[in-house]
């Protein structure tokens, strides 16, 4: 084997884009897509993950789609080879090629991969869901299951059907393994559900074709051997669809989720911060919805530290330390470890944490926090400072973003303790380029319902979508409103926005209560 020399400082990286949400692509694929300078993507890869990308790299669409091809295969292998020279001409950089499913999944990638190295261009793999087990797995179906189904096959259904012998060995496939799935396949149904009957699968065997799978357009449609083709052509099934055959589709009944979640069918655009967007679109994802990720602040930098570290400088003097956000504890411990120290700086303090997420952040620092309040509203935390053992003239720190509210600290002051404020880190709005493409899912009219976590979120959404709409009034028209509590709703009202619920519990757990109870009146209303 010859082993390719990396050509100057380009590295290239066959990404598997997952089988369509967003959710679904590797964290070493997300990683890949954060540092790339070009990337070259397909039809059936989520236009999406790009938002992944900076907002300076360069995109190239080169899809394919059925017979119809924009880009021939040598074409695509030949941009590849030539982008990754230019990178190589500038000195370096990195390019992706992003895929949709897993890339040496029927995508073609080998060939890719070794036409890069033929041409002696170094490039790396990394794997990606493949929509074979991503579209069962939506549909409730597992593809294999202890006394069910012991093996899986996939397979091409692409064969051309006006030819008129075929070159599968349908015998083999048939019998080949105890689950099989088809890819490209919706347009040969008749002949590949033929075939396998005449090879001798039992008619009566559960068939389920998956289309669009994993997104909010999933299709499914079961049947048998015998009648799926002729349901499927009945309903004018289309592309792309995988077809899964085995008695494991019978499984769907019993674990069927994604489409029967609370959630389901719903596109939910969440405005947080891109590095705090996970654990509400997991949890959201997981009722059925589609999470679109419009991050509408970012974390900053301050300009300055000088008050921050003079404050940790004279940490033994407080005898609180309160923590409004995970954001604030992240930055803190930063400064704290610039300054050569760690969490036993906080040792003679009490801390508190406003809110469980805080907590939760903290911990992963080694402190369990002494205090959290049960409820948010800064009268409250304040009294239960109090009932926690402030006294008249104790020093207490409060580290938050910049733009914080004033409310909690003169609070504090009015039941007489002396407060800093420090500033730890700032919000800003987030680069046009960074939301671009959910904006334009936005302004489609593909998006069913917008979450706001604090009232920055509220205000930068609100400029984005006056900046890239005349019309922003009936734009938001069909669009439900979710917040987090009644600050973040008052900002809300103030931008225009009417709110459809906002949570008990002012936690992203409450945030997501309100949206399944709200969306469960609307439903039992129709
Ligand atoms: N590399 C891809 C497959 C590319 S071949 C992978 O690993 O998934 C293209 C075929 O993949 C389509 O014809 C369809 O059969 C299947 N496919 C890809 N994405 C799909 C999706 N979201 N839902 C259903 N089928 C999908």
């Amino acid at each position: 084997m010859t082993t390719p020399k990396p050509i100057g400082r380009v590295e290239v990286f066959l990404v598997g884009a997952g089988p369509g949400d967003p959710g679904l692509m590797t964290v070493a694929g997300a990683a890949a897509l954060k540092r790339a300078d070009v990337v070259v993507y397909d039809y059936l890869a989520n236009p999406l993950l790009l938002a992944h990308a900076p907002g300076s790299s360069e995109c190239v669409y080169v899809g394919k789609k059925g017979f119809s091809n924009h880009v021939t295969q040598n074409e695509i292998n030949s941009l590849l080879v030539d982008k990754a020279r230019r990178l190589e001409a500038r000195g370096g950089g990195v390019l992706v090629r992003l895929k949709g499913g897993d890339p040496f999944v029927f995508g073609r990638g080998g060939e890719e991969a070794a036409a890069l190295r033929d041409a002696g261009v170094a490039c790396s793999i990394i794997p990606g869901v493949t929509s074979g087990i991503a579209a069962p797995a939506y549909a409730g179906v597992p593809v294999t299951h202890r006394g069910m189904a012991s093996s899986v096959a996939f397979i091409a259904g692409s064969e051309d059907p006006t030819k008129d012998e075929s070159s599968l060995d349908w015998e083999g496939i048939a019998h080949g393994a105890d689950t099989l799935c088809f890819y490209m396949g919706v347009r040969n149904l008749p002949l590949i559900s033929r075939k396998l009957m005449e090879a001798g699968r039992d008619p009566e065997t559960p068939v389920m074709l998956v289309r669009w799978a994993t997104t909010p357009d999933q299709e499914v449609l079961s049947g048998t051997l015998a009648t799926i083709a002729e349901s499927a052509a009945a309903v004018g099934f289309k592309a792309p669809a995988i077809i899964v055959v085995g008695a494991v589709v019978a499984l769907r009944e019993r674990i069927a989720w994604y489409e029967s979640g609370p959630l389901a069918g719903m596109t939910i655009a969440v405005t947080r911060a891109r590095s705090q967007i996970s654990a509400l679109a997991l949890r959201l994802r997981s009722l059925g919805a589609c999470v679109l990720e419009l991050p509408a602040i970012a974390i900053a930098p301050l300009p300055s530290y000088d008050e921050v570290d003079a404050c940790i400088a004279d940490l033994r003097s407080y005898r609180f330390v309160v923590f409004t956000s995970a954001n604030g504890v992240k930055a803190f411990f930063e400064r704290l470890s610039h300054a050569g120290l760690d969490s036993r700086a906080l040792a003679s303090a009490r801390v508190a944490a406003i809110g469980p997420a805080t907590a939760e952040e903290l911990k992963g620092y080694g402190i369990a926090a002494d205090f959290v309040p049960c409820e948010y509203r800064a009268e409250a935390v304040a009294d239960q400072l109090i009932e926690a053992g402030l006294a008249d003239g104790d020093r207490i720190l409060v580290a938050r973003a910049f733009e914080a509210r004033e409310i909690l600290p003169s609070m504090l002051r009015a039941r007489g303790a002396s407060v800093d404020v420090v500033p730890v880190y700032r919000t800003v709005a987030p680069s046009r380029e960074s939301v671009e493409p959910s904006l334009s899912r936005l302004l489609a009219g593909d998006v069913d319902a917008v979450t706001f976590t604090s009232s920055s979120t509220v205000r930068n959404f609100a400029s984005l979508v006056n900046d890239v709409s005349a019309d922003s009034s009936s734009l938001l028209e069909g669009l439900s409103c979710y917040s987090i509590g009644p600050i973040t709703s008052a900002a809300a009202f103030d931008e225009g926005f009417s709110i459809a619920a906002e949570a008990k519990e002012y936690t992203i757990p409450g945030l997501v209560e309100a949206i399944v109870e709200h969306r469960a009146a609307c439903s039992e209303g129709k």
